[in-house]
């Protein structure tokens, strides 16, 4: 079999075994790697109603095809566990050098289950695996800890994912880190390590991925990369400024939520963009690994010293959002975040959340504490204060340490809370990009805006533009195929901007190349579909209930967008929902068919 080990590694931290289990070509095909491998698991394996913190919950760490490649952009890999934010599934994927490195030393996945009673780290050196005591990590941050496993391991080029304070004190959207700055963040993935007291995962490999045939892989590799360095965006807007390139687009078109959603525009954009940022702190990109766009930013402040990013929706969650101006202050928040381990997003949703709860009068100074500064709009000294006591759990960080939903349910202000499955929403108001917001309320992991991503064709036109307005049959049926498509470039081991420059044939052209399969693009989307539905399953059988979850908060749906040229809007859910629930092939209220199940192969699930 080529381009995968047929290798998964399987770990119990209750009784320290280490197994070595194998799969084959058959399973390959049909789940193709990250999100299908880990899917494919806990369907299998896990009761999908068990305590997320709880020993019976599992955690995977999977590797696509092209992980490990030098296919663009090959070096992700997916952390993928039942969120304790959401209760339903979490699959938070990143970039860096990780999961190139589990790939190099002859792993596809690793699949953790049970939990130590003392922090531990496993060390993977190629075959050789062991678990190892990691007290005397317990409590350090992210480069603390990645700096110290250097050491102690005598070798600078292992890799790590790991957790800091914040994965450790169970915080509810904690991630998992690797690379000093790259997360994967989203749904809490690392209060689950936390919850098994596993720090690190640690690997160094000396393999080469073998690929079926290697001269057609290096063309079809270079032609996909030039087709990435000719784009305007891929080989444009994202190298020269970064994710944050979108910062003055996004609130031009009004789409900036501004104080946590009240507003879809945000006067100070300007000064927190793309092209502000490299103007005022850039040193230099960092591209993850075998990536040709490089959208990572390495930047220096006066007052920290060097420190990556932040991107996009680090500077929007940590500034608009919250009325924040101060792009320095913003850039050290981000800094504290990755040190600490906690998803950005998810973190500036809790605070805007809180902030709103201040300024209604339903959450008082005298619950914050004398000493605590307040939460008013604009306030920066919130960020740094509250970032450290959410890390630590300490005073009223315990309760923002719960998420947006659980604080604004504490205070009596759900309807403050801006998010979809108790996940706080990314950076892109759907009222201005309608199609955006039916994928945010039908996403498997709640708020999320990366496992689909209307925004390409609403606003930025790929592969061609769309009436952001529109919310006909051809709307809802390109969100079903951003969704499986999505899944689909998650599932070969890659990053989704590689949609800027990239279509869904050149995918299975790279896949194809790597794995001598004569696959069509139909059979690829359809491995997409596979396993948007079987994340679907997952949620069900957790207990989601569709047709009051599959939905967005009241603001989005009934009060209409106050200026910019949107004024007026709200997101038309109700009209598109029933049509995206029959394109799916579901029933009205929202669950899979027995057809469904058959025609995709997951009855066996
Ligand atoms: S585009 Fe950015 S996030 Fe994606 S692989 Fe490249 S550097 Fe990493």
């Amino acid at each position: 079999m080529f381009a995968y080990w047929g290798k998964i590694l399987r770990v119990n931290l209750t009784d320290g075994t280490i197994k070595e289990e194998t799969f084959d070509e058959k399973f390959a095909k049909k789940w193709l790697g990250t999100r299908g491998f880990g899917i494919y698991f806990l369907l299998k394996e896990m009761d999908p109603t068990v305590d997320p913190l709880s020993p019976e919950n599992k955690i995977l760490y999977t590797t696509g095809p092209l992980t490990g490649t030098t296919a663009p952009t090959g070096g992700r890999y997916m952390v993928i566990t039942k969120s304790p934010l959401t209760g339903y599934i979490a699959m938070a994927n990143s970039g860096g050098f990780f999961g190139a490195e589990l790939k190099f030393a002859g792993w596809d996945a690793i699949i953790v289950e049970g939990a130590s009673d003392h922090p531990v780290y496993l060390y993977i050196n190629d075959e050789s695996v062991e678990l190892r005591d990691a007290s005397h990590l317990w409590g350090k941050t992210s480069t603390e800890t990645e700096e110290a496993l250097k050491e102690e391991i005598g070798d600078k080029r292992i890799r790590a994912a790991l957790i800091g304070p914040a994965g450790e004190n169970l915080v509810k959207f904690a991630a998992v880190m690797n690379d000093e700055h790259r997360a994967a963040g989203r749904g809490g993935v690392g209060a689950v390590m936390g919850s098994k007291k596993l720090k690190a995962i640690v690997v160094r490999g000396h393999k080469r991925v073998e690929v079926a045939d290697r001269a057609k892989f290096t063309s079809v590799v270079k032609e996909k990369t030039d087709k990435l360095r000719n784009d305007p965006v891929a080989g444009g807007g994202l190298p020269k400024y970064g994710t944050a390139v979108l910062v003055n687009i996004i609130n031009q078109n009004g789409l900036y939520p501004t104080k946590n959603f009240q507003y879809s525009q945000f006067e100070y954009a300007e000064e927190q963009s793309g092209e502000a940022m490299t103007a005022k702190y850039l040193i230099r990109n960092k591209p993850c690994y075998a990536c040709p766009i490089g959208c990572g930013r390495v930047n220096k402040l006066p007052t920290l010293g060097i420190t990556e990013g932040p991107e996009y929706e680090s500077i929007w969650a940590l500034g608009a959002h919250n009325g924040i101006n101060d792009l320095a202050s913003i850039i050290h928040a981000n800094h504290m975040a990755d040190e600490y381990g906690m998803d950005t997003i998810s973190l500036g949703g809790t605070l805007a959340t809180a902030m709103e709860l201040y300024e209604k009068g339903l959450l008082k100074q005298e619950d914050l504490g004398e000493e605590a500064p307040p939460f008013r709009w604009g306030n920066t000294e919130v960020l740094h204060y509250y970032i450290e006591k959410i890390a630590k759990r300490e005073g009223f960080g315990d309760k923002l340490a719960e998420g947006g939903y659980r604080l604004a349910e504490m205070y009596n202000g759900v309807e403050y809370f801006m998010g979809v499955k108790k996940q706080e929403l990314p950076a892109y108001d759907p009222r201005g990009a309608e199609g955006h917001g039916l994928g945010y309320a039908t996403n498997n992991r709640g708020g999320c805006h990366i496992k689909q991503y209307m925004i390409s064709p609403e606003i930025l036109g790929y592969p061609y533009k769309m009436d952001p307005h529109d919310i006909g049959d051809e709307k809802v049926k390109m969100v079903i195929l951003f969704q499986d498509l999505t899944a689909l470039i998650d599932a070969a081991g890659l990053c989704v901007f590689t949609t800027f420059g990239l279509g869904a044939d050149d995918y299975r052209d790279m896949i194809n190349a790597a794995t001598g399969w004569d696959f069509s693009t139909e059979d690829y989307l359809k491995i997409g579909e596979r396993i948007w539905n079987a994340e679907r399953l997952f949620n069900l059988r957790a207990g989601l209930d569709p047709l009051k979850e599959d939905t967005l908060p009241k603001r989005l749906l009934e009060e209409p967008v106050r200026n910019g040229p949107n004024k007026g809007h709200v997101v038309r859910l109700h009209l598109m929902l029933p049509k995206y629930y029959k394109f799916r092939g579901w029933t009205e209220d929202g669950k899979i068919t027995g057809e469904k199940l058959k025609e995709l192969g997951l009855e066996e699930l």
